[in-house]
């Protein structure tokens, strides 16, 4: 019998990574390799998600009317424009099933969130990278690579793996300029100032997407929304399955996007703690773009040391992200922990340079 065969585009996927999350033969391990948040989730998440659990018997909400008009509140959004899916993930996937196909083009940039080619890819679609300038998103080079045939433009503010952004002016000359639609991801918004929202409220082609991943701590929850136009989410909502999210998860998010002091804790705490670990960085000798996420990318002065600095770090409990496969072989991409995980990378790295000296 022959093998059935996927769709075209299918088999050109790689596999996409996670960070790891455990080193063998290592007990006390600090992963510092996905981005979460290292203050842990919301108690007040946790105890809505036990309430809802008494619940499991039942089908979930089809419309999480109740999520929607939570997250409408917070944000100062029209309810009916927003769609929520498992994780932005699945929102990334269901924007390229529904707009992209063979022939189109879906354009991402250089250093873009590994997501991008592979949603296209699932689609049919041609994934199509403009170059970045200094590890920045270059309005420029992303306008030059339009076609006639670019149905979608996935950007990142701010972006992952360099955690740099781009101003409100620039997401403007983008939404301008570009055929087809602008996805603006906001994985890290709550991080940085965001005007994303704001422009998606008056536009008919751009759609931001944002998690609950990530400042909101609920990774495993696996929550994500998008807020566009009322269009574009009556077309999402009609390829997504109906009981995409579960009870617990949605009352999860609920509860975290109503928790504005843990949020804020969050951002303050992430901030404070990334300036040390920056400032730790630098003084190590690496090179460090200013960043506005949970997360700095340090660059070292080839691939071959980035890789035993990492494989040092492994050996002391320490997980970050070698993010070769986003085009930094020499880089190390590292979430900002607690007080503790930012002492032990810092800590780590300078014996990893210690030893070095020693060597040489
Ligand atoms: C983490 C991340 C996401 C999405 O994560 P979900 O957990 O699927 O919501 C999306 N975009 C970027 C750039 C990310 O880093």
């Amino acid at each position: 019998m022959p093998m059935p065969t996927p769709q075209p585009g299918i088999m050109e996927i790689d596999l996409y990574q996670g960070g790891d999350s455990s080193v063998p033969g290592v007990a006390d391990v600090v992963k510092l390799s996905s981005n979460e948040n290292p203050l842990g989730p919301p108690p007040s998440a946790v105890e809505a998600a036990r309430r809802a659990a008494a619940d499991m018997h039942l089908y979930p909400s089809t419309d999480h009317r109740s999520l929607r008009e939570a997250i409408a509140e917070t944000y100062d959004l029209d309810p009916d424009r927003i769609v929520c899916g498992v994780g932005s993930d699945e929102i990334l996937h269901l924007l390229a099933q529904a707009f992209a196909g063979p022939g189109d083009e879906v354009l991402h940039t250089e250093h873009g969130f590994l997501m991008y080619p592979i949603v296209a890819r699932a689609a049919g679609a041609t994934p199509v990278q403009a170059p970045e300038a200094m590890r920045r998103v270059d309005v420029a080079a992303l306008l030059d690579r339009a076609t006639d045939a670019t149905a979608l433009t996935f950007v990142a503010n701010p972006a992952n793996p360099t955690g740099t952004t781009i101003s409100a002016q620039d997401i403007n000359r983008l939404a301008n300029g570009l055929p087809g639609l602008l996805v603006l991801d906001g994985a890290y918004a709550e991080y940085a100032e965001d005007a994303a929202l704001k422009l998606a409220e008056a536009r008919d082609d751009v759609v931001v997407t944002r998690t609950f991943s990530k400042a909101y701590g609920l990774g495993g929850m696996r929550v994500g929304w998008a807020y566009g136009p009322r269009a574009v989410i009556d077309v999402l909502n009609r390829i997504r399955g109906p009981f995409n999210l579960s009870t617990v998860a949605l009352a999860a998010a609920e509860a975290a996007v109503r928790d504005r002091d843990r949020l804020r804790e969050t951002v303050e705490t992430n901030a404070r703690l990334r300036s040390e670990l920056t400032r730790g960085l630098v003084g190590l000798g690496l090179e460090v773009d200013q960043s506005e996420a949970n997360f700095v990318l340090a660059r070292f002065a080839s691939e071959a040391e980035a890789a035993a600095c990492d494989a040092h770090l492994r050996s002391l409990g320490v997980i970050v992200r070698h993010p070769r496969a986003y085009g930094f072989p020499e880089g190390l991409r590292i979430t900002v922990g607690d007080e503790e995980g930012v002492r032990r990378v810092l800590d780590g790295i300078a014996s990893f340079r210690a030893a070095q000296e020693a060597a040489a």
